[in-house]
């Protein structure tokens, strides 16, 4: 009787522990080339166009809330992380603000079950928004497209610079609620890294974390540089320790290209390596972006002019 109990026992654990190991802990995958771009290249893009670069990155959060570490830094433990949903606005000297990632709408806090949606500080997006003369996003997930969709709106559409994956028909873009006769054509490649502004250069990495994802390049005015991860590197810890996403999240809640997330993760730090002061911008990882100890240099909160 107790050898039979000792083996339900065994198998019980085996049960629970190889899908836990599995689904939450397992990082393999990682033995991929990197991708092959440089900081070189990367300079010599964000200095083709003349004019006046940005010269701050200042950062707002309307909604956030708080994940097991396990889920978006496989591995990193079961504490939780505040997972903030960001939008950043650029302001350029003489010219229209860049904005980077809209936030998310207060439909599109509710459905991922965000534990704060704050509609002041969405309103304040907003605005940034129709200031802006140019609007990208790392990718077309709800939470770093959803605000532009929602409001809308000819001038916003015309400001923002999609590629064709972040646009319907392509999956996560057709379920937003575009305006109809308001999808913008696409006006980005996702071929090879592209100049868009003086000091800012877009990185496609089509078919990683989704299919039109793509990571941004911004030489500040003062030479300062940074890299806009996306949700490659949605949190420092997954570039610096090269921590993929958890099965758990790949598998079913935002399906995605694990070995091609690895080999921009390997450019990442690639790239980190060959220049230390570059500062790698993680998608959601608002905790080390604000935090003094990083030197971060960005700015919390939108500094915006009356309209
Ligand atoms: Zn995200
Ligand atoms: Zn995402």
């Amino acid at each position: 009787m107790t050898k039979r109990f000792n083996l339900f026992l065994v198998i019980a654990a085996l049960l629970i522990a190889l899908p836990y190991y599995w689904f939450l802990l397992d990082n393999s995958g990682s033995q991929v080339p990197a991708k092959p771009v440089s900081m070189a290249q990367l300079r010599a893009l964000a200095q083709s166009m003349p004019g006046a670069r940005p010269h701050a990155i200042e950062i707002e959060v309307p909604a956030f809330q708080r994940l097991p570490g396990n889920l978006l830094v496989a591995g990193s433990g079961i504490k939780r992380k505040l997972v903030a949903y960001m939008a950043f606005r650029l302001p350029v000297a003489g010219g229209k603000p860049i904005m980077m990632e809209s936030g998310l709408a207060a439909s599109d806090a509710q459905a991922i079950g965000a534990e704060q949606f704050k509609p002041d500080v969405a309103a304040r997006v907003n605005r940034a928004l129709g200031q802006a003369g140019l609007i990208l996003v790392t990718h077309e997930h709800p939470d770093h497209l959803g605000a532009l969709v929602a409001h809308g709106g000819t001038a916003l559409m015309q400001a923002a610079r999609l590629n064709p994956n972040q646009l319907p028909p392509s999956l996560w873009a057709a379920r937003l609620p575009w305006r109809s006769g308001e999808v913008p054509p696409p006006r980005l490649g996702i071929s090879a890294p592209q100049a868009v502004a003086p000091g800012v250069v877009v990185i496609p990495a089509p078919g990683s974390h989704t299919p039109g994802s793509q990571m941004i390049y911004v030489q500040l005015a003062n030479g300062r540089e940074y890299l806009f991860a996306g949700d490659i590197a949605s949190f420092a810890q997954n570039w610096q320790d090269l921590r993929g996403r958890s099965r758990l999240i790949e598998t079913w809640f935002a399906p995605q290209n694990r070995a091609e997330v690895f080999a921009w993760l390997h450019m990442v730090r690639a790239l980190k390596a060959d220049t230390p002061g570059l500062t790698i911008v993680p998608g959601h990882d608002y905790e080390w972006l604000q935090d003094p100890f990083n030197h971060t240099g960005v700015t919390i909160g939108f500094k915006l002019t009356e309209p």
